[in-house]
């Protein structure tokens, strides 16, 4: 029997596991009722766990025959801050907090995958189940690493997926390389000097200052990046003042940077300080940079990218396995843990319906056993031994 077929055979609990997640959402690092639920079933089913990695984050390991070769298979557990709109007898009971990114999928999937390699064990090696707390910019895959996960369950190769509206149930697309962009957020504090909107010669005016910053702060994009390379700034919110008569003391320009490598985010991180600086300094006033490192772009290895593409198309057919899929503005913070150990992140089909992050966004239960033995095959795939 196929990997697909055998998980299928779960469907029904597997989607039952899906929707109780759904109605009880859970926000990032605060994951306890759901890790909770990982870690029983993994152990139900005998895998080896272990709580508490990373804050909430959860380890499954198991093994078998001799090898000593590791896969590392990794999903994600966080809900969002949203109030969901859709109309299901499973919908979230929590006010304010939704599964909008189809986390509890990607949980669910994984679950999938791990009591299918318990009781088949059509391997020869280890297979760490990571569950990560915090993937919606709560940084928990930072904390997991910091928690010593590759340490405590070294791995040779590590695998992640999210689900994808607007492509077909039973389609995979990946691509080799940068697939998903890094992203940092960042403050600039603008100093100047009070004064009464009336007598501007008394003050060092900041929120002058800070519009002249916030243009200028488009030709780091536009003359310092090298035009091949892909970057994003985008200043979101400039607060200065709250007065109609009052020139203020200080402002600050936020916003968002997006890159595809760590050379271009240094890139952006020193042209925010040169510029903002400057031309602070030609208004009288003094600018700071606050930056701060939220996703490392996701970048796939050429091996494992091979990997679980080829896996996919032995599931569901070469045709239905894009390869190129053009890299996203989006992020994903897998790729903290993908700068550690070569991996590869995947997307598969959710079907028609709402993008994620929308309050009617729901997770596909059909594409559940896509994702599950996907996850298998990869495994039984790159295990292989000599069993
Ligand atoms: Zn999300
Ligand atoms: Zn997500």
């Amino acid at each position: 029997m196929s990997a697909l077929d055998a998980i299928r055979r779960h469907h029904t609990e597997l989607t039952a596991i899906r929707r109780d997640l759904h109605a009880h959402p859970e926000l990032g690092m605060a994951e306890h009722r759901t890790a909770a639920i990982v870690a029983e079933k993994l152990e139900s089913w005998g895998i080896e766990v272990h709580r508490g990695v990373g804050g909430t984050g959860v380890v499954g390991v198991l093994r078998n025959g001799r090898g000593n070769r590791a896969i590392g298979l990794r999903a994600d557990m966080d809900a969002l801050p949203l109030e969901e709109l859709n109309d299901v007898p499973y919908r979230s009971t929590v006010p304010g907090k939704m599964h909008a990114c189809g986390h509890d999928g990607h949980t669910t999937m994984l679950l999938g995958a791990a009591r299918y390699l318990a009781e088949t064990r059509n391997f020869d090696g280890i297979v760490h189940f990571i569950f990560q707390p915090g993937e919606e910019g709560c940084g928990g895959a930072l904390a997991m690493l910091e928690d010593g996960l590759f340490e405590r369950f070294p791995c040779d190769q590590i695998f992640g997926m999210h689900n994808r509206p607007g492509m077909a149930v039973g389609e995979y697309a990946v691509r080799q390389g940068p697939t998903a962009a890094g992203g940092a957020f960042f403050d600039i504090h603008v100093a100047g000097k009070g004064a009464h909107g009336a007598r501007p010669e008394a003050s060092i005016d900041p929120v002058l200052a800070s519009c002249h910053i916030t243009a200028a702060l488009q030709s780091i994009v536009s003359r310092n990046i090298n035009p091949r390379e892909a970057a994003v700034i985008s200043v979101t919110k400039v607060v200065g003042g709250k007065a109609y008569n009052v020139i203020p003391e200080t402002a600050t320009i936020s916003g968002t940077a997006r890159f595809f490598s760590r050379e271009v985010a240094q890139q952006i991180e020193e042209g925010l300080q040169r510029v903002a600086a400057g031309v602070a300094a030609g208004f009288g006033a003094v600018a700071t940079l606050d930056w701060r490192l939220i996703f490392a772009p996701t970048v796939n290895d050429a091996e494992a990218t091979e990997a679980i593409a080829a896996a996919a198309a032995e599931l569901v057919g070469e045709a239905r396995v894009a390869r190129d899929k053009p890299p996203g503005m989006g992020s994903e913070d897998f790729s903290f843990m993908m700068e550690k150990v070569p991996g590869a992140y995947i997307h598969l089909g959710n079907g028609d319906g709402a993008m994620p992050h929308n309050p009617r966004y729901q997770f596909n239960d059909a594409a559940i056993p896509y994702g599950a033995a996907l996850f298998a095959r990869v495994v039984e795939r790159g295990l292989r031994g000599d069993l």
